[in-house]
């Protein structure tokens, strides 16, 4: 079938910050960029991000970007690549201002400079003492960082493909990355979008989870595209769930709560937390957080009549720091918890927040895959940034805040290698003939199944499976049998069908093409925590309970195609430091 055809400079896949960030670089360099985005640009998830973004600004205690390296290899329990790292924490003040210059309206402390509050995990002084870092407009923090962008990206005029999905990307025999195949949601128009290089900014995969925080349109796309392509997935192993989700719907109430002086009372009304971290205690990391109250409800010292939450008390920061610092979360709380939080606690638990692993990429944007084929391994034509990517600065465990900051500093220096890399390389190479050929065909495998079954139906067990085998905590005997069971429902995946095809709009096709790649990271995650036999950061291991840095500190590398696992090292040589040396993690 002879498909229409459109050749960029860059096809960026995704519009939420880290796509947007590049984007603008990109535009303002005077290439012709196509940014595609399932939903209108604006409602990426990036736009609930409520909290904050991490940067040593020292506006209210001082800070340096030293510390916050310091922190954030420690929150990664090591696994983080250090001269990643260092690159953030360094640029993190420069690219904060950045956006305050393009009009990104935070919060004002009364000398006028950005408002900052504390985050789970930022010290002061090599861990010493909590430090306000996190960067904040009340908390929408991410809704302000999301409309400035868009704002900046129509006036330098980029061009948006809106409500388009990318379905698989183009690779040729050399392994050079050629730009992707994409299909109109309205239309059902499908187009190749050629480019010379093809940036993936598709967010996360929470919803390989039943409970989530995360958006429906979450499902991990950049991922399941790059596998099905060859390209390996680190870390999927780690999995970040958030210490405070509502109880009952998922809904995330962000650390900032806890930064502004909110903490865990457990059905004793006893603040549990400096059992677990005497000196953190609420501001302790998420992944100790989190262990810390799965251990509190296994021990039967959970809330409500089935004992299976704990409550977040913040009635005592009184009504007007609530209704001016807070207020989304106190919306939140109404809403979805049915509680007054000036008067009464949130009922919250761990909810699956944030995927560490992703795509492999160096801290240029460039996918780096070790068996790929041009130089240094890196892929030619293809960049991952964003959630979707793993660079890795947030290495077994993310610390809050800390991932607003990796899509802005890493969506801007992708676009800057972009430019670099398109001056070497001034016309497209030609498309292989069959450039199209595995989208239509799974486009045309989901036209023609018969008594298949409902997408929703194999979607939810997929769902279940992972919850009760890939939790907060992970046993050994519900891993293995949660690895037979996600194979199983991929088998089921391939024979879904689309129900009563004439009555249904476009979006059961779209959740069709999704499950394709929640199943993907679903398998890679599985696959992947199944094989680590340590705990480190978010994975933590019933019958290996310490972290194993003689056996384990290296990244785990998934390949879709027999589902193998390769390691390769942790870069823990920073750029122009010291390498922070291995220490037992205590908060
Ligand atoms: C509720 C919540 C609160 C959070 N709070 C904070 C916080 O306070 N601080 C912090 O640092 N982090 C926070 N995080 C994490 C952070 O917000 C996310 O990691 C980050 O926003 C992800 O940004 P992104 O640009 O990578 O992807 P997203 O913002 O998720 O955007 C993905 C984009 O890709 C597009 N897309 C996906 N697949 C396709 C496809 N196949 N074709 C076309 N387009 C596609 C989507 O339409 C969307 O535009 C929070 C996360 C959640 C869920």
């Amino acid at each position: 079938m002879a498909l229409a055809k459109r050749t960029f400079d860059v096809v960026v896949v995704g519009a939420g910050g880290a796509g947007m960030r590049a984007a603008l670089t990109l535009s303002e360099a005077g290439l012709k960029v196509a940014v595609l985005s399932k939903v209108f640009p604006t409602r990426s998830h990036t736009v609930a991000a409520q909290g904050g973004i991490a940067a040593s600004l020292g506006n209210v205690n001082e800070d340096n970007w030293h510390w916050h390296m310091y922190d954030t290899v420690k929150g990664s329990d090591y696994l983080g690549d250090q001269d990643a790292i260092e690159y953030m924490c360094r640029a993190a003040p420069e690219v904060v201002y950045e956006l305050e210059h393009f009009g990104m309206p935070f919060d004002r402390l009364d000398s006028g400079k950005i408002y900052q509050r504390p985050f789970g995990g930022h010290m002061q002084d090599y861990g010493k003492n909590p430090v306000p870092r996190a960067c904040a407009a009340a908390d929408r923090t991410g809704h302000a960082l999301l409309h400035t962008l868009y704002q900046q990206n129509v006036k330098v005029n980029t061009n948006f493909f809106v409500e388009w999905m990318a379905l698989d990307l183009i690779r040729d025999e050399d392994g050079d990355v050629l730009g992707v195949v994409a299909m109109e949601i309205e239309t059902s128009e499908v187009m190749i979008l050629q480019a010379r290089a093809t940036l993936f900014a598709t967010g996360g995969a929470g919803r390989i989870f039943s409970a989530s925080t995360n958006a429906y349109i979450n499902t991990g796309d950049g991922l399941g595209m790059a596998a099905r392509a060859g390209v390996p997935l680190e870390d999927m192993e780690f999995f970040q769930f958030h210490p405070t989700g509502v109880h009952g719907s998922g809904v995330l109430i962000t650390e900032g709560v806890r930064g502004e002086g909110g903490y865990l009372v457990n059905k004793d009304g006893e603040r549990f937390m400096p059992r677990y971290a005497p000196n953190a205690k609420d501001l302790a990391s998420r992944d100790v957080v989190s262990r810390a109250m799965a251990t509190e409800i296994k021990e039967g010292r959970g809330c409500g009549p089935h004992g299976d939450h704990v409550m977040l008390k913040l009635d005592h920061l009184g009504d007007e720091v609530i209704r001016h610092r807070l207020p989304g979360i106190r919306d939140i709380a109404l809403k979805f918890a049915h509680v007054d939080p000036a008067k009464e606690p949130i009922p919250v638990v761990p909810t699956a927040h944030y995927m560490m692993g992703g795509i492999p990429t160096n801290y240029h944007g460039q996918v780096v895959a070790p068996h790929g084929t041009g130089p240094e391994d890196v892929v030619q034509g293809f960049y991952a940034v964003g959630e979707c990517a793993c660079v890795s600065v947030h290495g077994a465990n993310r610390l809050g805040c800390n991932s607003l900051l990796d899509l802005i500093v890493f969506g801007r220096s992708a676009a800057r290698q972009i430019i670099e890399d398109l001056k070497n390389n001034p016309n497209p190479k030609p498309l292989p003939a069959d450039a199209a050929d595995r989208p239509l065909a799974r486009l045309a495998r989901l036209e023609n199944q018969k008594d298949g079954e409902r997408v929703s139906d194999v979607g939810d067990a997929m769902r279940r499976t992972m919850q009760a085998h890939c939790g907060v905590f992970r046993f050994p005997d519900l891993m293995a049998e949660g690895v037979s069971k996600i194979r199983e429902v991929a088998e089921r995946v391939r024979r879904t069908e689309i129900k009563d095809k004439s009555k249904v709009f476009n979006t059961a096709r779209i959740e069709a093409l999704e499950l394709d790649n929640l199943i993907e990271v679903a398998q890679a995650t599985m696959t992947a925590a199944e094989a680590r036999q340590e705990s480190r950061g978010a994975h933590a291991r019933e019958d290996f309970p310490e972290r194993d840095d003689k056996n384990w500190l290296k990244h785990s590398l998934y390949y879709s195609e027999g589902h193998r696992l390769d390691y390769k090292p942790v870069r823990l040589k920073p750029l122009t430091v010291e390498s922070f040396p291995l220490k037992p993690r205590v908060y």
